[in-house]
């Protein structure tokens, strides 16, 4: 599982606009990780490598040029050797 909610409300509130509390949105921010190095992935894609692990472009290049892929091919293409998963749809279907 590599979704991690993490509180950030910090005095989001103001004046007109307290905060709202449990159902502020500050409180519950979405923090995707790689599974295989445990770098935040930014508004990235994951890939799932079909072993259940979702991790980053920069671990699947690794892992591909470790078996001898040839990642600078003009014909590679990530969705050949993982599941190209958004990090939007990640996060809304971890959230289910
Ligand atoms: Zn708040
Ligand atoms: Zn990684």
């Amino acid at each position: 599982m590599a979704v991690r909610y993490e509180n950030e409300c910090c005095d989001c509130a103001v004046p007109l606009y307290p905060c709202r509390g449990a159902s502020c949105p500050n409180r519950h921010v979405p923090h995707v990780f790689c599974d295989n190095c445990g770098d935040e992935i930014v508004d990235e894609d994951l890939f799932d490598d079909g072993n259940g692990i979702l991790m980053c472009a920069v671990c699947l290049e690794r892992k591909l040029l470790d078996v001898g892929v040839d990642i600078y091919d003009e014909d590679f293409n990530y969705e050949d050797y993982a599941d190209v998963v958004s990090i939007e749809d990640y996060i809304e279907q971890e959230r289910i």
